[in-house]
């Protein structure tokens, strides 16, 4: 498995732990506010083999606490499952970051308890997808994921980003009562780092959904879960 990008330290990206972060390359989604955009769309800023990043992680044993696998989405590349055995038979937990299209990958990292922790990002209502994912099936496979996540994830949290037009009260409240029960539910305000992977959006003029309306909408998810909170 070749990886698109190695950041060698992150306090943000692994719950609780002193990360590095892998990329893996590759998207199979569009979502128009994506920071990663050369990585959805399968370019390398650069170039990593597994046997580089293992010799990286052994450099770094005591130093690091965990390991976050990050796209791009990690599990259209069938080389996440061994870079997942790899890199907890040197000790390290692995969180990893999905959108929830690829269940039977989930399920076979699952089952092999290969993964610690996973992140899955809900976009939007599961049955208002396009602006996201056309996907054939896509509701059914989210639906799968989060199933899954839910009954065998070690631990777990699910994501939305809250960019307008995307976001809304109904929206929130909608996919909060879709996790019903879920450990963490993460808000996740937009802020516009660089250019996103659709140049309309790019043109919008503000996207911003700010602090009073980020506590609203935490607020309304809130009661259908066991935790949400803004980051
Ligand atoms: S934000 Fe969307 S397009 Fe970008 S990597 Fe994540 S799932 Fe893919």
């Amino acid at each position: 498995m070749i990886l698109a990008g190695l950041q060698k330290n992150s306090f943000i990206d692994f719950p609780g732990k002193i990360s590095c972060v892998l990329f893996t390359t590759g998207c199979n989604f569009i979502c128009p506010y994506c920071h990663n955009a050369d990585l959805a769309r399968g370019e390398y800023p650069a170039r990593f083999e597994l046997a580089q990043v293992i010799d990286f992680l052994e450099s770094r044993r005591g130093m690091l606490e965990g390991v976050a696998i990050t796209g791009g989405e990690p599990t259209l590349d069938s080389g996440v499952v061994d870079l997942c055995r790899a890199v907890k038979s040197l000790g390290y937990p692995v969180k990893l970051d999905t959108n929830g299209s690829r269940p039977a990958v989930l399920r076979g990292l699952l089952e092999q308890h290969l993964v610690d922790f996973i992140a899955m990002d809900i976009k939007a209502p599961l049955d208002d997808y396009h602006p996201f994912s056309r996907t054939p099936g896509i509701h059914e496979r989210l639906t799968a994921s989060i199933r899954l996540i839910m009954e065998s994830a070690p631990a777990y949290e699910f994501r939305t980003t809250c960019a307008a037009p995307f976001v809304s009260e109904t929206t929130i409240e909608t996919i909060a009562r879709t996790i019903e029960g879920a450990a963490c539910y993460v808000l996740q305000p937009f802020n516009r780092r660089a250019a996103c992977l659709d140049p309309e959006f790019n043109q919008r003029q503000d996207p911003t959904i700010f602090a009073e309306e980020m506590k609203r909408l935490m607020a309304l998810a809130q009661p259908f879960v066991r935790r949400c909170i803004i980051r």
